[in-house]
């Protein structure tokens, strides 16, 4: 035990359980599910077993309703193009967040033009989506509102029960990105009420290129994936039963520790944000009221650029992230903190550590002990810190 990876959010090790699980199904079970024969036969009962323990995980009442994609991305996806194009085929409007994943946010931005309206729904200040906001946006023409469960950077969780019951009341589809929730906080798609939610494999120690969408029965959907009408017509393709068999055992996995782990990530998220903020000035935890994911600390370090925390960091062998993984690498401000009203340059010094299975307290305390004479040079050489955030007028959020 022990791990200087704190980007769980980001991705996760397969866990050498879920390998062994899918290992078959690459060699001596090769079987293609939709053969008549045995080999074909075994496939497709491996395929429907993850199927069950899938949709059990996630409380689906069928488990026809999980239709197991490509990814979280494939999922959101084809959680707008798919209904839209059956239920709104010459438009309407559509209800998001300012704050979401990208694969969300540009395919409602793609469809908003391209004969839809779309309202962004800002979140609030302190990092949730308020159902009264996303009521206020509604409309009588409202087709679809998809707002995350939780969120990947910021690690805040929207009351999406409350959300669907409104959307359902004005006649729209619900979808929610639970990519980040699933196996980390109760998830029940009977108790929100959603129509559809999305899911990946890879950030709960399954394999990478393997999601799931829920789809509640009976919700109309036109596959975005056409061929030989696998996944009962929703998603053409031969399946990826090794993907779906690891899915499904990471799942079960995950579940049997959430609880516990969720206790100990929490005390070990709270470790970091207390260690880090009594330790430097002008630090703070992005969001620090309401539900939040046990195991996402997101820190605004004033006055020093992400980015060199990250490769300063990375020297020292610690991985975390700034901003969303997508956007480092680019010098734009994260579109997550600016949704909540971080200013530009407080956004530039977001630092996310997302904890998972591997680490204990004395990574937690090693690290802290790495960042805090990172950020002091890093002060000391900036032209504009002292300036910004230590005189009369301090740029705050
Ligand atoms: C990782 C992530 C996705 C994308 O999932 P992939 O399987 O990598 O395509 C979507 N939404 C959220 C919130 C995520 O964190």
């Amino acid at each position: 035990m022990g791990s200087k990876y704190f980007d769980y959010a980001a991705t996760s090790p397969m866990d050498p359980r879920v390998t062994e699980a899918m290992l078959p199904y690459y060699t001596q079970e090769f079987g293609n599910p939709n053969s008549l024969y045995t080999l074909g036969r075994d496939a497709a009962r491996a395929l429907e077993a993850a199927r069950e323990k899938f949709a059990a995980g996630i409380g689906a009442v069928q488990p026809s309703e999980i239709v197991f994609t490509s990814g979280g991305s494939e999922a959101d996806n084809a959680a707008f193009f798919s209904t839209l194009r059956k239920v709104a085929p010459d438009g309407g409007h559509l209800i998001t967040s300012a704050y979401e994943h990208d694969a969300v946010l540009e395919t409602a931005e793609w469809l908003g033009k391209h004969g839809y309206d779309l309202t962004l729904v800002k979140p609030r200040k302190d990092g949730h989506v308020y159902p009264e906001d996303v009521k206020a946006a509604l409309r009588e023409d409202t087709k679809l509102v998809s707002i995350m469960h939780s969120n990947n950077e910021i690690g805040s969780i929207n009351d999406i029960k409350s959300i669907a019951a409104l959307a359902h009341e004005a006649g729209a589809l619900m979808h929610t990105d639970a990519v980040q929730s699933l196996g980390k906080i109760p998830f029940d798609v009977v108790d929100l009420d959603v129509d559809m939610a999305s899911f990946s494999a890879h950030k709960v120690h399954g394999p990478k290129g393997v999601g799931a969408l829920y789809l509640k029965r009976g919700t109309r959907f036109d596959a975005l994936i056409k061929g030989g009408g696998q996944e009962t017509k929703r998603r053409s393709g031969t399946q990826n039963v090794a993907g779906a068999v690891g899915f499904a055992t990471a799942l079960e996995l995950a579940l049997e520790v959430r609880e516990s782990e969720a206790v100990r990530l929490a005390a070990l998220r709270d470790r970091v944000i207390d260690g880090v903020t009594s330790r430097l000035e002008n630090v703070q935890a992005t969001v620090d009221t309401g539900e939040r994911l046990p195991n996402i600390a997101s820190l605004l370090v004033k006055g020093v650029e992400g980015e060199s925390m990250l490769l300063q960091l990375d020297n020292l062998g610690f991985s975390v992230s700034t901003g969303s993984a997508c956007s480092s690498g680019s010098l734009e401000a994260s579109h997550v903190l600016l949704a909540i009203g971080v200013p530009q340059v407080i956004a530039h010094g977001s630092l996310r550590i997302s904890l998972g299975i591997d680490n204990t307290e004395a990574d937690i305390d090693e690290f802290i002990d790495a960042l805090v004479p990172i950020v002091e040079k890093l002060r000391a050489m900036s032209p504009v810190y002292k300036k910004m955030f230590c005189g009369e007028n301090p740029i705050t959020f």
